[in-house]
């Protein structure tokens, strides 16, 4: 049945209802987290649908991970049935990717493109400037692809970088970009950036395709507006246009929601600025604010008020809750970070005996991928059940890339990356001389790898010794085979079997006496297994006849090996989160697991217990940002997500020492700890003042470190409301000034030498040789308790 029109208004406030029936002109929802942006999105939709007559079809929704699309379709489902499945709703890049492989034609490119992503895009970057003999040292390729991303990203194309470079620098770039992208064309392939660029070039240049789209897409919708780029907005501009086009199309209605203090990826070229402007961009455009939070108790949100009240140039909101204050936050200062992961998970125990919390309910935050390790030492330790979100990804795991890379070259024989990639892997005696060999024809001829190879076969390569010659027969031989495979409609699992078989990997791996090499078997299982389960799910969505529910051309056939490439591509970061357990409380987490991620894959969730870790400048705000107040406002709008997303109880903890490398280093409290109101805070365990004895000194074995509050120094409980997470004397101590021969006297290593100084200004740092206790790198800023003799 239908659902009725209030069932859809209910239990929304006055200005989220607002939002949602808005109709005729585009629409702004700006507010701050755990307001209701996405729910707004969602039953917005759902009203579209149920009262506004539009058809599924007609509605582009736009989400920032590939998980929060799915949770997406799966809410507006259970508002409106299967209706639902003709939706679009997808990130960016799926977005973009259904679209050109429906038109790739019109860019003179095939669809069954490839996609590259940054590994691989640093590759074809890495044999580009070899190409061009750019001197790595001087010019590293990830430097180089940094450069040309954010070309991309402000939509430029080579020949305007290349007009417009003026510095050495620039010329370098833009002279590898013209190159780099020559070679991504002739490889039929495109990287993540060009997903949205050449889309972008898709519209603009051709009218007709533009106008298919609009007359397609009446809706619109966006979230996470703050972390659109130059490029992202210009694509949405350019679906769902300005103005009545000739032929009386009108522009479509657009919603986006966003909350600038949230914007964590400047990095990749997101601005504000697209939220600030949108009202110019959007001429009668409505901007509906909302204030009322309902996720967080009123402390939470006032910790997360005060922060980010700090930040420079903002509009300033306050978030406010009718749910009460709830719990204080709770504070601990660490000797290092094995005791902080213990502490974390001692925490984490207490809460679950006491029935307070499960599992799911915890979510561990740190600043940088490689914090977790710690984390997961000690749960296994402890036998503490916990997921890893992003990191090394399983996806980027060497035999892998390596295997996906032959399925690549499968299904595009002009992949050139892949191609090479896999061309002597396993050895099969095509060496670097001869693959340089082939490269160089394939130039010369203007040729792709791929066709230079089958020149090899042929003998038309005269540099090559007829031994590399042979080998080249044998490997082109071995992909027809394969090909033939793929030809007669095997499944992508079946595909895999094969490749694993025939080219000899997975006997050499299991012929290995490397333990690391039993894993990889371990690891091309599960990419087995994946393929498998992507088969047989597909046939679900399919249901019994086959028939998906709409047949679209943008779509690669379900089941198929384009399919299942596409859908390894588009992983995001975020997605690797738990699968929804069939729960239905809605949020997706993983029944009995603690999540771990960073602070940016948040973005958008909410657990009920948080952990914001490392705590400390260097860490969080990173080293980068010390210097520099922009990248400063960026980490502290992530101090901001981070504590956001609590809903009951937010802890924060930061480490006195913590080692970087291999070397301990003392990093002074986060600032953004100085910035929480003391009396929303509890610190159950704080740094021992300088004065009595350094820190550490209490036989600081990160096991006793369980049981918090107990422990020696007489500083814990006296000190409980205090107003500051210091003891005295650790506070705005000035930074030593140090050079090389300078003796020191560190309260912990004892006396030193001075071996060597690093940086300038806040980054500062000294390397100290303490004899005995070795030598130790330590940052010379904040609050050093050293001396300088
Ligand atoms: P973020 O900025 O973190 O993305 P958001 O503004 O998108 O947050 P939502 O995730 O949509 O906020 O909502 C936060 C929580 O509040 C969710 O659990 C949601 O279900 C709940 N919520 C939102 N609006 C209401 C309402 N009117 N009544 C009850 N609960 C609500
Ligand atoms: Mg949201």
């Amino acid at each position: 049945a239908k659902p009725r029109h209030t069932d859809l208004l209910d239990d929304l406030n006055p200005a989220q209802r607002e939002a949602v029936t808005h109709a005729g002109s585009p629409l702004l929802v700006v507010a701050g987290a755990g307001s209701g942006k996405t729910r707004v999105l969602t039953r917005r939709i759902a009203y579209l649908l149920a009262e506004r007559d539009v058809h599924p079809g007609q509605i582009m929704a736009i989400t920032f991970t590939n998980k929060a699309a799915a949770e997406m379709r799966e809410r507006v489902s259970d508002l409106v049935g299967r209706r639902a499945n003709a939706m679009w709703v997808s990130t960016f890049h799926s977005m973009c990717v259904r679209i050109l492989r429906r038109e790739a034609k019109t860019l003179e490119m095939s669809s069954s493109f490839s996609i590259y992503d940054s590994d691989d895009t640093k590759r074809l970057i890495t044999l580009v400037a070899r190409d061009l003999d750019i001197d790595p040292k001087k010019y590293a390729a990830r430097t180089l692809a940094v450069h040309i991303s954010n070309l991309k990203n402000e939509l430029i194309d080579p020949d305007t970088a290349v007009a417009d470079a003026g510095n050495d620098l620039e010329r370098r770039v833009a002279e590898v970009y013209v190159e780099y992208q020559r070679r991504l064309n002739q490889a039929n392939a495109f990287d993540f950036d060009d997903l949205i660029m050449r889309t972008v070039e898709l519209l603009q240049t051709f009218p007709d395709v533009a106008e298919y789209y609009r007359r397609r897409f009446r809706h619109v919708l966006v979230d996470e507006y703050q972390d659109t780029n130059h490029a992202q907005y210009t694509l949405i501009r350019e679906l769902v246009g300005t103005e009545t086009n000739e032929h009386g199309i009108e522009p479509a209605e657009l919603c986006v929601v966003g909350d600038a203090d949230q914007s964590i990826y400047a990095f990749r070229g997101a601005t504000i600025r697209n939220i600030e402007e949108f009202e110019r961009d959007f001429p009668n455009a409505r901007t509906v604010l909302l204030e009322q939070n309902y996720r967080s108790t009123q402390t939470i949100l006032n910790a997360a008020n005060a922060v980010i009240a700090r930040n420079p140039n903002r509009r300033a909101k306050r978030l406010w809750t009718d749910s009460g204050d709830g719990e204080k936050i709770v504070g601990y200062v660490a000797d290092n970070e094995h005791d902080e992961a213990a502490f974390v998970a001692g925490e984490i125990d207490a809460l679950a005996d006491k029935g307070e919390a499960d599992y799911s309910d915890v979510a561990v935050f740190y600043r940088t991928n490689n914090q977790s390790r710690v984390f997961e030492e000690i749960f296994i330790r402890l036998g503490l059940p916990y997921k890893v979100v992003g990191g090394v990804r399983f996806y980027e795991r060497r035999e892998v890339r390596d295997m996906l890379a032959y399925l690549r070259v499968l299904a595009n024989p002009e992949d050139t990356v892949s191609l090479r990639r896999v061309l002597n892997v396993p050895k099969r005696g095509i060496g670097d001389r001869a693959e340089a060999v082939i490269a160089t024809y394939a130039e010369r001829e203007r040729l792709s790898f791929a066709q230079a190879l089958r020149g090899a076969v042929n003998g038309e390569i005269p540099l090559l010794n007829p031994r590399s010659a042979k080998a080249i027969t044998g490997f082109v031989e071995l992909l027809d085979e394969l090909g033939e495979v793929v030809e007669s409609g095997a499944e992508v699992a079946d595909v895999l079997e094969a490749v694993l078989e025939r080219t000899g990997y997975r006997a050499e791996l299991e012929e290995s006496d490397d333990p690391q090499d039993a894993s990889r078997v371990e690891n091309l299982t599960e990419l087995v297994t994946v393929a498998r389960e992507f088969t047989e799910f597909t046939a679900e969505v399919a249901g019994p006849d086959g028939e998906l529910p709409e047949a679209d051309p943008g779509v690669p056939e379900p089941g198929s090996l384009p399919a299942f490439l596409e859908r390894v591509s588009l992983v995001a970061d975020a997605d690797s989160i738990p699968a929804a357990d069939g729960g239905e409380d809605g949020d997706g987490h993983d029944a009995g697991v603690v999540t771990l991620m960073t602070v940016h894959t948040a973005k958008g969730l909410e657990y009920p217990v948080v952990f914001g870790t490392g705590w400390e400048d260097g860490i969080f705000p990173h080293m980068r940002a010390l210097g520099d107040p922009a990248e400063l406002a960026e980490e502290r709008r992530l101090a901001y997500v981070a504590i956001t997303r609590a809903r009951k109880r937010l802890y924060v903890s930061r480490s006195m020492v913590r080692s970087a490398w291999g070397q301990p280093q003392m990093n002074p409290a986060s600032r953004f700890l100085d910035e929480l109101p003391a009396e929303l805070v509890d610190w159950r365990r704080l740094a021992p003042s300088s004065s009595s004895g350094g820190f550490g000194s209490s036989g600081g074995s990160p096991r006793a470190a369980t049981t918090w509050g107990s422990r020696g120094g007489g500083s814990t409980s006296s000190r409980s409301t205090s107003t500051s997470p210091f003891g005295k004397g650790w506070k705005d101590t000035v930074a030593l000034k140090l050079d090389v021969g300078d003796r020191v006297s560190h309260d912990k290593y004892g006396l030193g030498t001075v071996v060597a100084c690093d940086g300038a200004g806040p980054r500062a740092t000294a390397t100290i040789d303490f004899g005995a206790a070795g030598k130790v790198r330590l940052m010379l800023i904040g609050s050093v308790p050293m001396v300088k003799l």
